[in-house]
């Protein structure tokens, strides 16, 4: 397996995140990778490599070129405004809610800023862009490389910040590009006929579910915690199938806070199901492990041993795979838990 891991990702730092009504330190931090990296090397799980510049036009396509060109100069903008800026994260407040203007982008910074975005969980730094293109860089390459010839079956984009909470023209959940989607649709750009992403994180995939949402050429699957209780709340339901030609191509399958292994392999086993029966060419797995029991802003309860299963579950397809990493913040077991389900997979 080649795991593309990002040069960049530590230039994304966000100081403090607003969660349950106080800033506090985000939960999304550098730590987290450097964990896995050194867990992987311990380990000899995969051939590390770096990637190469980002496809702008895939990134335009993928995401609206307005919200691109915003995030592109976002902390520029922001400390332009005022130097003293420079040392504070930059987080939203203010957003068009129902009956608002979506189409106007006004000139005011804040106000953009609530456009672009859904929550205020999800600071932009000053290296939140280099970090997320390079990101998204890596799960381009991942995508070419298991669809060339005589390449790898399996890839991975290793990277932060993560991506499965950003939409076309939106970022929130500590996502900004949607490193999933990028790699769905380099890999349908290669030649796969029906590209399958499953989301295994805790949360829902909103993002990558709203960009495929109309189409049948992309599958999303998502596994996660009941949005009744859990972020992000809004999206993540069983009764979302998809729209247009998209109809049927969406698959929620929320499960009740405190699953546990049992539980969730059981759904697990359905998800798989249901890509087989779409006759997938190839598969994303959009990995986050915050389904671990440890986790410190979740609610299921897998352990560290189950995650080798969920490896091996995911190998039995057969498909050329691009894993992504997502969420994760149980950050000193992160490593582990990564390598595990690598490591099961792989054999
Ligand atoms: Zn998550």
């Amino acid at each position: 397996m080649l795991i593309y891991h990002n040069p960049a990702h530590r230039m994304h730092a966000g100081r403090q995140e607003m969660f349950r009504g106080r800033l506090v330190p985000c939960h999304e931090a550098p730590e987290r990778l450097d964990h896995v990296l050194a867990e992987l090397r311990r380990r000899s799980v995969g051939e590390l490599c770096t990637p190469v510049v980002a496809d702008m036009d895939l990134v335009r396509r993928v995401h609206t070129p307005r919200y691109v060109e915003f995030l592109t100069h976002a902390w520029g903008e922001w400390v332009a405004q005022d130097p003293a800026n420079a040392e504070v994260d930059v987080l939203p407040s203010v957003w068009p809610v129902r009956g608002f203007r979506h189409d106007v982008a006004p000139t005011n910074f804040a106000a953009r800023l609530g456009l672009f975005s859904f929550d205020s969980g999800t600071p932009i730094t000053s290296g939140t862009w280099e970090a997320a293109i390079t990101g998204a860089a890596c799960a381009i390459d991942a995508a070419r490389a298991v669809s060339s010839t005589g390449g790898p079956r399996a890839a991975m984009a290793l990277t932060r910040p993560p991506g499965h909470h950003a939409g076309t023209d939106h970022f929130g959940g500590y996502c900004f590009l949607n490193n999933a989607a990028l790699a769905a649709e380099t890999l349908r750009d290669a030649g796969a006929q029906r590209v399958a992403v499953l989301d295994v994180d805790y949360h829902h995939g909103n993002g990558t579910q709203s960009i495929f949402y109309a189409r049948s050429d992309v599958l999303t699957v998502s596994i996660h915690g009941d949005p009744t209780t859990e972020y992000p709340f809004f999206l993540g339901y069983a009764d979302e199938r998809g729209q247009d030609a998209g109809e049927g191509f969406n698959v929620n399958m929320p499960l009740t806070c405190g699953t546990d292994f049992e539980g969730w392999s059981q759904a697990l086993g359905q998800a798989l199901d249901t890509v087989r029966r779409y006759r997938a060419d190839a598969l994303v797995i959009a990995l986050g492990v915050d389904t671990f029991e440890g986790d410190p802003i979740s609610r299921f309860r897998l352990r560290s041993a189950d995650y080798l299963q969920v490896g091996q579950a995911l190998a039995l397809g057969g498909l050329p795979t691009v894993f992504v990493l997502e969420g994760g913040y149980a950050v000193a077991e992160l490593g582990t838990n990564v390598a595990n389900v690598l490591e099961g997979f792989c054999g």
